[in-house]
């Protein structure tokens, strides 16, 4: 059956930016990977590839953890795994990530043009202008001017399809610091197969953690309104069920409906939308650490797609270009100004 789940652990091959070694890994040897080898930040552990299927999907998490043991890295299972997985392959999110796809959309827009194109065409033809070999040109130069611009907005929205993924990862990356691991997730089709990528990359994050902990607390001292401005844009709306026993009725019986809605009236679940702030008000050093937690998925997507913008000197890399979180966070998420907060 094609639907058959398949996991495709290993280790990552290098990747895009192959700068002096960084962000690659060490060449195959006969011995473990991680063997007497030190670990750089920002070094890819291994990935797991699983096609993203209409049949039940999981993880094979457990080769994941044996590969990090070859690192000498040891992740306690328990800490992580059902949030990576409850992040990522839960039924509506990977239609999500398939609906989402550079080959989905762009079938959308190949139908989206041929659709407009037919349609212009037959309403050209009411006004005798359809024949006319300027005429099909305008009819042509139309429907490519309107299916650019749907591509445009699908980009806008790929944008924000790719900012959910990355942070429904927060959780197991706050689980994950302290034993120097990020992950990320990234997307991609081989053939006509949809494939999520899952990235364990090494970073110990503690200077991080050290240097974005004393920035808010500078910011705390003396830019306080900028700090809750910028704090107050990182939100989700959360939607949480309800008990019905416990939600409150009509305050009198005008108000109540005149039959039930339903025939089992305590089996309806309510739900509830409300915003839940995703770095709250703490200590400096624990606002540090939920920060690099909420943006530890999205910063590992831009490194692993080598999207991450150039800086002229690195902070706690090994790469003299790339930034490392605390950079990112400070430049696009806490600067002044208008960030383009993750726009990519
Ligand atoms: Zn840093």
């Amino acid at each position: 059956m094609a639907c058959e789940p398949q996991v495709h652990p290993g280790v990552a091959g290098p990747l895009p930016t192959s700068s002096s070694g960084w962000g690659t890994l060490p060449a195959a040897s006969p011995s473990p990977p991680g063997w007497g080898q030190e670990l750089h930040n920002g070094q890819v552990l291994t990935v797991l590839r699983i096609d993203n299927t209409c049949a039940p999907i999981s993880f094979d998490l457990g080769v994941a953890e044996e590969q990090l043991q070859t690192w000498g890295i040891q992740v306690p299972a328990d800490q992580y795994r059902s949030l990576a997985e409850s992040a990522l392959l839960e039924p509506q999110v990977r239609r999500y990530i398939i609906y989402n796809s550079r080959p989905m959309r762009l079938a959308f827009a190949v139908v989206f043009y041929v659709v407009v194109w037919a349609n212009i065409y037959s309403t050209s033809q009411m006004f005798a202008l359809g024949n006319h070999w300027a005429g099909v040109l305008l009819v042509t130069l139309a429907a490519v001017s309107l299916t650019l611009m749907l591509l445009l907005v699908f980009e806008r929205h790929q944008r924000k399809a790719n900012t959910n993924t990355d942070l429904r990862l927060a959780a197991a990356n706050g689980a994950l610091l302290r034993h120097r691991v990020l992950l990320g997730v990234t997307d991609t089709v081989e053939g006509c197969q949809s494939v999520i990528q899952l990235w364990f990359v090494y970073f110990d994050l503690e200077n991080c953690v050290q240097f974005l902990s004393d920035h808010v607390q500078e910011m705390k001292t003396n830019q306080e309104s900028l700090l809750r401005s910028r704090l107050s844009q990182l939100c989700v709306v959360m939607e949480t069920g309800v008990s019905p026993v416990t939600a409150e009725g009509p305050e009198n019986l005008e108000d109540a409906p005149l039959l039930p809605s339903s025939p089992c009236p305590q089996e309806t679940p309510l739900m509830q939308t409300e915003l839940h702030q995703l770095v709250p008000e703490a200590e400096p050093e624990e606002m540090a650490r939920q920060l690099l937690a909420v943006f530890g998925g999205y910063y590992i997507r831009l490194l692993v797609t080598s999207q991450l913008p150039q800086e002229g000197r690195t902070r706690h890399t090994d790469s003299p270009r790339v930034p490392c979180p605390c950079q990112l966070i400070e430049a696009h998420i806490l600067a002044t100004g208008c960030c383009p907060f993750l726009a990519r």
